[in-house]
């Protein structure tokens, strides 16, 4: 007998084969059996749905807000059953030296929440939420920011020979933990404080262990070839992560992604690096409001930024280089918007550009921003407009190229349904199977499914997961292909999408009918 079978839906089996009927029968939480006319006392009806393996989340931050609520709501309404985390650079460990700079500057991630920060490692940061108990898997990875500020704090200069070899031995403990790679977040401090040689003597030891580099690259159009180089130096697997933002929506690659980053992949792929990309299918980003300073303004970490930002002559530097990179197209304070303050005196303000700030404030943009930096003790967030819809749909459409959110855990009640975060903490996934399966024809339905699901979980090395097949974890996402859609926008983010019927997490349904069960069958997915 069958602890549940899913009965009389369409199946997207994941690997991008055409879609046939049967029912899935799961038991202990794998998939038992998938064929038709199977029964159980506890049935999920899918007639008139699809039937797809979970949805697999190659790129998201879930490690910022899972010990807040370990549900992870706004991902397991989105179907998303698994997800990577300590992405961009900046996981939530280790806590070693150095462990104020390393709070500081996560906190604004944290949604203001009350955490502990009583873990040393990856290990001990898996274990407390293990003992909670998440509502999706997780797949770890170390931040090389993270493990750059342990060693050496937010210092602008290279790391010694002593220095590197600690990093070194903090990645291994890490890969032996389990941690399928380490990612880098090279477009801020303190992976712009980095130079390439680091980073290549930390991939060599990625590949020793077959880890991935994970990496969201640094701000300038030559970032890919460099990442590319970096790749062939170290041997080492690479995921771009978020292509095109990660190119800093660069004004010099506007309109050209086709052109330029999707064939130096597919050149670099001809020439035998294994490198695969990931994407949000939006036009706007999202990060902390402090990465719009300049790295200068950085170092030494959050409070000595704070300092320098209540100098006037700082001031004026900023001035001189907002105007020199608005001269090149660079920033614009109109696209920049304030999504998320701590002080509840700025709440007002989320949702308005900084350019509007200024305005309302009556003062420069300048001022405006670092005024409210200091006013926040830095902890604010930012969604900026980067984008061309015509490169984020050719960059969609590769295929080396599989789907992220780059979001944040949220949910529409308690710490996390304050601020405006990004719609795609909310609607990556349906938003990449509507817009672009449904709506723009850029690839089938089975295909969509299958760079959700079989080719990430190959990509991640999730072998047991990512297709319907016997003998398979039993992450299942049940959905109305005809009425799956985003409905969580830039003014109204806190909100579910539509169609996602049931959401089924190690053979436990999570969602039942749209709504959640309280069930909290999810684990950490270490790397064997
Ligand atoms: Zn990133």
């Amino acid at each position: 007998m069958f602890d549940l079978v899913v009965k009389g839906g369409r199946v997207v089996d994941g690997t991008g084969a055409p879609w046939f009927w049967a029912d899935i029968g799961i038991k202990g939480g794998v998939i038992a059996k998938v064929t038709r006319h199977l029964d159980s006392d506890n049935i999920i009806d899918a007639s008139g749905l699809v039937v797809s393996p979970g949805w697999i989340d190659v790129h998201m931050h879930a490690d910022h807000t899972v010990l807040g609520n370990t549900r992870i709501e706004s991902y397991v309404h989105q179907g998303v059953t698994t997800a990577t985390m300590g992405n961009c650079g900046l996981s939530m460990y280790p806590l070693q030296k150095h462990k104020e700079d390393l709070v500081a500057y996560l906190k604004p991630f944290t949604s203001g929440l009350k955490l502990k920060w009583d873990w040393a490692d990856m290990d001990g940061f898996i274990k407390r939420i293990e003992e909670a108990g998440p509502g999706i898997n997780l797949v770890p990875f170390i931040g090389h920011g993270s493990i750059r500020i342990n060693v050496m704090g937010f210092e602008d200069r290279d790391a010694e020979p002593r220095e590197l070899e600690e990093m070194k031995t903090m990645l291994r403990e890490a890969l032996g933990q389990g941690a399928y790679g380490m990612s880098t977040g090279l477009g801020y401090p303190p992976g712009t404080f980095t130079k390439d040689h680091e980073l290549v003597e930390l991939g060599r030891v990625l590949n020793e262990y077959g880890g991935l580099y994970s990496t969201h690259m640094r701000g300038n159009p030559e970032n890919l070839q460099d990442t590319i180089a970096l790749g062939f130096k170290a041997g080492m697997p690479v995921q771009v992560s978020h292509l095109g933002s990660s190119c800093g929506g660069h004004p010099e690659l506007h309109g050209r992604h086709r052109e330029t980053t999707l064939k130096a992949i597919d050149e670099a792929r001809g020439r035998g690096l294994d490198i695969t990309a990931d994407i949000y299918p939006y036009t706007a980003g999202s990060s902390l409001l402090s990465q719009v300073i300049p790295d200068w303004a950085h170092e030494g970490g959050v409070q000595k930024m704070l300092g320098r930002l209540r100098d006037p002559k700082v001031r004026d530097r900023l001035r001189g280089e907002y105007a020199a990179a608005a001269g090149k197209k660079g920033r614009d304070f109109a696209k920049v918007m304030v999504t998320y303050v701590k002080s509840a005196r700025n709440k007002n303000l989320e949702g308005m550009s900084v350019a509007e700030i200024a305005g309302k404030r009556g003062v420069d943009i300048v001022d405006a921003l670092c005024d409210l930096l200091i006013e926040e003790d830095a902890e604010a967030m930012n969604v900026t407009f980067w984008g061309q819809q015509e490169d984020v749909d050719a960059i969609v459409a590769h295929s080396a190229v599989m789907p992220c959110s780059d979001g944040w855990g949220h949910a529409p009640y308690g710490p996390l349904g304050q601020g405006r975060p990004h719609p795609r903490c909310y609607g990556a996934f349906p938003r990449y199977l509507r817009t672009y399966a449904v709506e723009k024809h850029l690839f089938t339905l089975e295909e969509a499914i299958r760079r959700m699901t079989s080719m990430p979980a190959c990509r991640f090395g999730l072998h047991d997961r990512g297709v319907i097949r016997e003998g398979m974890a039993a992450d299942l996402t049940v959905f109305d292909p005809e009425n799956v859609r985003d409905t969580a926008t830039f003014s109204e983010p806190h909100s579910y999408p539509e169609g996602i019927s049931h959401v089924i997490v190690n053979g436990r349904p999570a969602i039942r009918d749209g709504e959640h069960t309280s069930e909290l069958a999810g684990k950490v997915l270490r790397k064997r």
